[in-house]
């Protein structure tokens, strides 16, 4: 097999392994055998009972003596519908069959870190210590991540291959998201014979969600009403509606201002009434920013200029690790591996942007390798 096979039989036998969120045990059993074997020191960490995974993260370490500690990171987790994934091929595309996802998120991210450890080890490619970290449950709230251990780990730069864009695009800026749950309490009653005695908890939620600014707030904020249950016959007037809704902003500042607002607009819609509102939110993540003369991003653009990739640097509409890793003060980007259409069932990925992929990885191992 050339190396062309080689990526992609590995990315095949990992999409094959069911790993939706908290269901990662086979993927974490498969890549702690197959990295040790690899010759890395592997530890599968302390923390599924923090996460309620079947599994810990991966963390994994193959030393070196040169240049910068560094780390390379993806999640072993896979969205819904994922399982029993029967992988296609055609024209140099990998798809699902069209019922689940793919899984190229993040598994296009694994294999590319997984192939070009091969290389290091086969062809003795000089390295510095190399760090790699498989996360568990990216996909619910970056869960794995929030419990790594950083202090435990040596690198000193991180790398989340976890992105769409052209290979090698550097994610530099990653917003900060809120998760919000909002209850209305109204007053029920029959709707034909007392309407004025009953207070519509429907009606309030529409009067609320009409005032409020949604969508893309400003350039840095978006926010979204994402469901809204509740009510029941027609002739009662509802009592109880129950809302979720979220929102993200790059400024932490400007996501506070948005959740106030979203709160103000409820308490508003209830305010004199016989009415009342629950509003919980959580934030799920901060925001990230990272200069652009800071160690990673130097590193991943001169291995993307290295390789001639455009290697530009990008703002992520969605949190990844990388917001997780930089919040506890280890430095990283999120690099572009060219995923499509992730979190569909029409998820593809191109061989051709797994060996770039692979070859990335590489050229960052050179650049923190000759790091001073
Ligand atoms: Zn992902
Ligand atoms: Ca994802």
């Amino acid at each position: 097999m050339d190396d062309r096979q080689r990526i992609t039989a590995r990315l095949l036998r990992y999409v094959e392994i069911d790993s939706e969120s908290l269901s990662e045990g086979d993927m974490a059993s498969l890549l702690a055998k197959e990295l040790s074997d690899l010759g890395l020191e592997v530890e599968i960490d302390g923390t599924a009972s923090l996460t309620g995974s079947q599994t810990g993260n991966i963390i994994a370490r193959l030393r070196g003596a040169e240049g910068w500690p560094l780390m390379f990171s993806a999640h072993m987790d896979t969205v819904k519908p994922g399982k029993g994934v029967r992988p296609r091929i055609k024209d140099g595309v990998v798809k699902s069959d069209g019922t689940t996802v793919l899984g190229a998120d993040d598994k296009a991210g694994i294999a590319a870190i997984l192939e070009a450890l091969r290389l290091v080890k086969e062809k003795n490619i000089p390295h510095g210590t190399i760090e790699v970290v498989f996360s568990v449950c990216e996909e619910i709230g970056l869960r794995g991540a929030k419990h790594v251990d950083i202090s435990g780990l040596q690198a000193r730069m991180a790398f989340v291959l976890d992105s769409g864009g052209e290979v090698g695009d550097v994610v530099v800026q990653g917003p900060a998201q809120e998760k919000i749950e909002i209850l209305v309490h109204g007053k029920e009653s029959h709707a034909g014979v007392s309407p004025e005695k009953g207070i519509s908890a429907i009606y309030l939620a529409a009067k609320a969600v009409s005032e409020m600014r949604l969508f893309r707030v400003d350039e840095e904020t978006t926010a979204n009403i994402g469901s809204i249950e509740g009510g029941g016959a027609t002739n009662i007037i509802p009592a109880l509606v129950r809302l979720t809704a979220e929102a993200r902003s790059l400024d932490d500042r400007k996501l506070d201002a948005q959740v106030a607002h979203m709160r103000e607009c409820f308490e508003k819609a209830v305010a004199g009434l016989e009415a009342t509102v629950e509003f919980k939110h959580e934030k799920m993540y901060s925001a990230f920013k990272i200069s652009e003369d800071s160690p990673p991003v130097k590193c991943a653009k001169a291995a993307a200029e290295r390789l001639g990739f455009r290697g530009i640097s990008v703002t992520s509409g969605g949190g990844s690790d990388t917001n997780i890793y930089n919040a506890k003060g280890l430095p990283a980007v999120n690099i572009g591996i060219a995923m499509h259409k992730a979190h569909t069932k029409e998820e593809f990925i191109a061989i051709d942007d797994l060996e770039k992929a692979r070859d990335l990885v590489l050229a960052i191992i050179e650049e923190g390798r000759i790091l001073t």
